[in-house]
């Protein structure tokens, strides 16, 4: 297990990422968020049954050529959980998951895009899972993720239909906990945000990265309305809210609206 030393600006956030922890191995970077800060700050909150909240992990594992941060979350104390964005290396994947003794109850897709969804149908039959998300209008790339994987030499890729399309306004419970839906389009037109108010917390797949945003010169790409669609709902969550994001270093609300080069 080895120190993993964070070089950017996180300092404060609520998931404390200079702290993370970094194990394992050759190809997957595997990341513990330590709970420490959330659990200080979800003491004496309570879920919406009236329980307290408990604190939710996260680990992050990079999966297939694009270095996807494919994310595993669960609540610490009934470990149950999902995986988000199961783009590939389903074996990896499911290491991970074996390591961290969670439960994966479902499995969760911000968008479309092969190096996020490319392995998710087969996962789904591996684990006897659902799929929920992204929003519906992302089905175009959903049924061309085989075409794009002859296109790029990516092996084992399955189209994948989802069992339930996910809308603004919608809600996802994970493990008890409530995921709150954001429909993000821009970097495709079907891309998600699943926030969980209680914890501070946002997966935003490709929408927003730490000092940058998704890319939107692929097709069905359009940067106005990822830009608008970045300040007036990520934005509005407030600066204390911690993302993970669907490449890169995780990254707090905040820092992004202050120091990104395409927000400032
Ligand atoms: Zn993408
Ligand atoms: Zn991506």
């Amino acid at each position: 297990m080895l120190a993993y030393s964070h070089g950017c600006a996180c300092r404060g956030a609520a998931i404390t990422l200079a702290a993370m922890q970094r194990f394992a191995p050759a190809r997957a970077l595997f990341y513990i968020l330590p709970q420490i800060a959330l659990a200080t700050r979800t003491r004496g909150r309570m879920t919406q049954s009236g329980k307290p909240a408990s604190p939710l992990k996260a680990a992050i594992v990079q999966v297939t050529p694009f270095q996807q941060n494919c994310t595993l979350l669960w609540d610490d104390v009934t470990k149950a959980g999902a995986v988000v964005d199961p783009g590939g290396d389903l074996d990896v994947i499911e290491r991970a998951i074996a390591e961290t003794g969670m439960k994966v109850e479902k499995i969760l897709l911000t968008h479309g895009h092969i190096d996020h969804a490319g392995g998710a149908d087969e996962l789904r039959e591996r684990l006897g899972v659902k799929i929920e998300g992204p929003h519906k209008a992302d089905i175009i790339l959903l049924e061309a993720l085989e075409k794009q994987a002859k296109l790029y030499q990516i092996p084992d890729v399955r189209n994948v239909t989802p069992d339930r399309w996910l809308e603004e306004g919608d809600t996802v419970n994970l493990a008890g906990h409530t995921f709150e839906i954001f429909h993000c389009p821009g970097h495709s037109p079907g891309s998600v945000v699943f926030f969980n108010r209680a914890q501070r917390f946002a997966l935003v797949g490709d929408v927003l990265f730490q000092g940058s945003i998704g890319r939107t010169d692929f097709p069905y790409g359009d940067h106005a309305a990822l830009i608008n669609a970045i300040k007036t709902k990520l934005f509005p969550l407030g600066d204390d809210v911690a993302f993970i994001c669907g490449h890169g270093r995780p990254s707090q609300i905040g820092i992004e609206r202050k120091s990104n080069p395409f927000l400032v």
